[in-house]
């Protein structure tokens, strides 16, 4: 397998052509390849791309049951822009929310990173297994840009957590050109973003950031930086340093 990443990463090494990758994964995995959105800017570029390459991609969204009002806003507005296209909302199962809400609180994530990787697991991680389960790989909006874990983040990777392909077409775009693409083609958006809102999860986990402040420093502020992934995306150097 690590054979074929490299193959594949060397194929598209510093390729900005989306659409030529999207058209090659999408092409060679047909149904088998499934594309996670977080209805964020990134996301939403490779919606419009995957909407004009094969827009019968499965295209999934995890409802966490604590997304804001604007990301909901959202999932039905792109429902209308992409009719092509089926978005699929995938819930936490509500056993394991009433459980964990009954034994440690509705806003137990800011308690301690334990209690906010848990939140995350049964709200996030456990959906996207569910939403992965037969798929031989999946499409992410990473770009290398958005935070110190995600620099060394390959186009193509093994997903030691899910045991599949995870192909990360944007990983060497710029901010900037997300959002030229989003203006030039007329993308919808989350109305969120204009309020400063640059990485955009569940309501009480994220908020606005300074002009000055890097992308995910809305994500989880009240703690360290080196925790500001949730679980759905571990590069390999964690999955390393949790198994040691
Ligand atoms: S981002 Fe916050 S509310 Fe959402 S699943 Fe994680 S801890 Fe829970």
């Amino acid at each position: 397998m690590e054979k074929i990443v490299d193959r594949l990463n060397q194929r598209f090494q510093g390729s900005h052509d989306v659409p030529a990758v999207l058209d090659y994964f999408l092409n060679h995995f047909g149904k088998t390849l499934g594309f996670a959105s977080s209805m964020g800017a990134e996301d939403q570029v490779l919606t419009d791309f995957i909407a004009k390459i094969n827009p019968q991609t499965k295209v999934f969204t995890l409802d966490t049951g604590r997304l804001p009002e604007e990301t909901h806003e959202l999932i039905d507005q792109t429902r209308g822009h992409y009719p092509e296209i089926n978005l699929q909302s995938y819930f936490p199962r509500p056993d394991n929310v009433e459980k964990m809400v009954a034994e440690k609180g509705l806003n137990l994530f800011y308690d301690s990173v334990e209690s906010r990787k848990l939140c995350c697991y049964y709200r996030k991680v456990e959906p996207l297994q569910r939403a992965l389960s037969g798929l031989d790989g999946w499409i992410t909006g990473l770009r290398r840009e958005q935070s110190e874990s995600r620099r060394q983040t390959r186009l193509v990777e093994f997903d030691e957590d899910n045991g599949i392909l995870k192909i990360n077409p944007l990983i060497y775009w710029t901010e900037e050109e997300v959002w030229k693409y989003i203006r030039q083609n007329q993308v919808p958006y989350n109305k969120l973003h204009d309020a400063n809102y640059s990485s955009i999860g569940c309501a009480p986990c994220t908020r606005a950031v300074p002009k000055d402040g890097s992308v995910r420093d809305g994500r989880w502020w009240w703690e360290n930086s080196q925790h500001k992934e949730c679980g759905l995306h571990r590069n390999n150097r964690e999955v390393a340093l949790e198994e040691a």
